[in-house]
């Protein structure tokens, strides 16, 4: 919103500007008045808009033409004063005061204009006749107001007016000539009409259009109001009215009809409160808030509330129920941006479906990315689909969780973090991406479709640790040894990827570990990429067993993307792991299924123990214990602590086994 308002009364000698200004101070008609009022400002509180206001007056025998050029210039909006019995006073509003404001102003920003005629008490029939002409001549001229300083009629409207021209001004809404809404305007209110649209049918049903008016205006339409605008609408406009809701024609005419008879304040509030400024652009502090800090060490997520948001999003515009987006759907979904802000490369970095649409697993996948990789992006991305309206929240800001600082992490042994972040390097040609796109469940046949320029250096999906779901966020860092910046190394984990299948491959893993982590806390851990080819002796003074065993990092792992199916993600499951656990050392790292650890493992995720435990929570969480439940519930506790002693005694046994080794 403006910080002030400056209103600037100019005109002939004598029309009564500076007996305008005194009764409106005084509120009686002055019978003395000087040539030239002092400089007053109203305080913001009595003021009907509330916002401070500086009246200014001006004399021809107190100021020079110099004083009057400048004055023109500050003012933010101008009256210009004629006496109605004056007619010289009349016709010198267009041949000297109006040319005179346009040398003075911008050509683009001109200063809105109000006519005013004084001294209505002097004469019976009005100057409008003479004045209408005039309006539909200028179009800077806001509107035209008949008053008397004498008698006090029409003098706090005529401020009113000039503040309102300031504060609601037509011109960036409305073209008189065309009598039509501007098209920045129709866009603006366009996608504050999709944003309202919760189910996006197309039409505001009777609980949009309440929600609608209690974000704008803090009030919801009483139910005979809320037919009445419908009625209106109906008699004007054909499709107007849907379903016994407003479509966005009908939408749009509404807000014509309010701008013509000079409400525009009531479409001015809409659009400010969807974050428009008065140039019909979405504000910095709307889109950018700047209460959101994030120290070094500490990342950003999106919060509960803001996934419910970004679910509800998603599920609006997924059409057909499929779970993905298609084109259209994604095309919808981005319509209410000012650009399309998710190129091709998307769909390779997180999960798609059979089609390459992304999915609702891949679409929540992006937002993560987006809101760790780049905050103020996220934001920025938020206030286009308008969260903090929806939501009821201060701002975006309120969407995001800065997480704790690492290092107390670190310090406690543990994490209330749910991304975490794999830089994954290795020589050219290694296989890095194979591995960042078998994240995605991609197959090298499959692969092998994407073209080179839509590839992505990121890939992002979920992983459960123990029963929760977590984000890995893998990251490709560019193979060029020498330009490795502190974004590249900082990370919760690192992999090192080597072609098992070439002799050469191994070495770049080795230096890249022993120049940058071997004296950090990241945990590393080495991939044995292509193993579906012929293994061959690597060319350097350890093998990779032998160099992992010295440096204590788990053994390599062995990777293959080149499978029938999906390929296996079992590895990304220990990289998540061993990013959320960095000070746990776990010594069995091998996907054999044969060791007791593997076991363990497989046991705790058999579905026995899951719907054990499902069924579990199910029965303590359920309100309404009946009495078949209770025996039910009973009977599937016995059966829980019986699996939870079994798991217990299960680890204890390969701790035992472990230590043996
Ligand atoms: P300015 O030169 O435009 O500032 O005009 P003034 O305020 O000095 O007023 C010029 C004369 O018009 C004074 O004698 C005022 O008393 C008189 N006057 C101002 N406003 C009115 C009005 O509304 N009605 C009548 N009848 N006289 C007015
Ligand atoms: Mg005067």
């Amino acid at each position: 919103m403006r910080k002030d308002v400056r209103i600037l009364l100019v005109g002939e000698p004598k029309v009564g500007k500076t007996s305008l200004i005194m009764s409106l101070v005084s509120e009686e008609f002055p019978q003395v008045v000087p040539y030239r009022a002092e400089e007053i400002t109203i305080p913001a509180d009595v003021t009907p808009e509330r916002v401070p206001t500086h009246i200014v007056d001006y004399s021809e025998a107190e100021q020079t033409d110099e004083q009057l050029s400048s004055e023109i210039s500050k003012a933010n909006v101008i009256c210009i004063v004629y006496a109605v019995n004056n007619k010289k006073s009349i016709e010198k509003v267009t041949s000297h005061w109006i040319p005179l404001i346009n040398e003075n102003t911008d050509k683009d920003s001109r200063v809105p204009v109000i006519l005013v005629g004084n001294k209505s008490d002097l004469v019976e029939h009005s100057s409008m006749e003479t004045i209408l002409p005039v309006m539909n001549q200028y179009t800077e001229i806001e509107t035209c107001v008949e008053c008397s300083a004498k008698n006090l009629k029409n003098i706090s409207e005529l401020f009113y007016y000039a503040q309102k021209a300031v504060l609601h001004p037509t011109g960036p809404l409305y073209c008189p000539e065309e009598k039509r809404m501007k098209p920045a305007c129709i866009k603006a209110l366009t996608r504050i009409f999709k944003i309202s649209d919760l189910d996006n049918d197309g039409i505001l049903n009777d609980n949009e259009l309440n929600f609608f008016q209690r974000t704008c205006f803090n009030a919801p339409l009483a139910s005979q109001a809320l037919e009445d605008v419908k009625n209106v609408v109906r008699k004007n406009v054909i499709d107007g009215v849907c379903d016994n809701g407003l479509t966005l024609k009908g939408f749009l005419f509404l807000h014509t009809l309010f701008i013509q008879r000079g409400r525009h304040e009531t479409t001015w509030t809409v659009l400010r409160r969807f974050g428009y400024d008065d140039d019909l652009e979405l504000h910095q502090d709307y889109l950018f808030p700047l209460t959101l800090k994030v120290p070094p060490d500490c990342t950003t997520e999106l919060n509960h509330n803001a996934y419910l948001f970004l679910q509800s999003v998603f599920d609006k515009h997924d059409k057909d129920r499929d779970c993905a987006l298609s084109p259209e759907e994604l095309k919808d979904l981005f319509d209410v941006f000012p650009y399309m802000p998710w190129g091709p490369d998307v769909n390779n970095t997180v999960c798609t479906n059979d089609e390459g649409w992304i999915t609702y697993q891949g679409y929540l996948s992006q937002w993560t990315l987006t809101t760790y990789l780049d905050v103020q992006r996220c934001l920025e991305y938020l206030g286009y689909l308008g969260y903090s309206i929806i939501s009821e929240q201060e701002s975006q800001a309120a969407a995001i969780t800065v997480t704790r600082d690492k290092k107390i992490d670190l310090q406690k042994k543990q994490t209330q973090r749910s991304v975490f972040r794999c830089n994954i390097f290795g020589d050219s040609g290694s296989g890095k991406s194979g591995f960042l796109q078998a994240f995605l469940g991609r197959n090298l046949t499959r692969q092998n479709t994407v073209s080179e320029e839509h590839m992505s250096y990121y890939a992002i999906s979920t992983a459960y640790v123990y029963g929760q779901e977590k984000y890995l966020l893998l990251h490709e860092v560019f193979s060029d040894f020498d330009v490795l910046s502190d974004t590249d190394l900082a990370c919760d984990i690192v992999c090192l990827v080597y072609d098992a299948s070439n002799p050469h491959s191994f070495e770049y893993c080795a230096r890249v570990f022993k120049q940058y982590f071997m004296d950090t806390k990241t945990p590393c851990m080495m991939i044995a990429a292509k193993s579906d080819l012929q293994e061959t002796k690597q060319l350097y003074a350890l093998t990779p067993l032998e160099f992992c065993r010295k440096h204590k990092m788990p053994p390599p792992q062995a990777f293959t993307c080149n499978t029938a199916d999906a390929p296996c993600k079992d590895i990304y499951t220990k990289l998540t792991t061993m990013a959320m656990h960095p000070h746990a050392r776990l010594r069995c790292m091998c996907t054999c299924n044969r060791c007791t650890f593997c076991h363990l493992q497989n046991f705790i995720n058999s579905e026995l123990v899951q719907t054990v435990k499902a069924k579990l929570y199910s029965a303590i969480l359920s309100r309404h214990v009946t009495q078949a439940d209770l025996k039910s519930s009973t009977f599937w506790l016995r059966v829980s602590v019986g699996a939870t002693v079994f798991a217990v005694l299960g680890f204890a046994m390969c701790r035992v086994l472990l230590k043996q080794r």
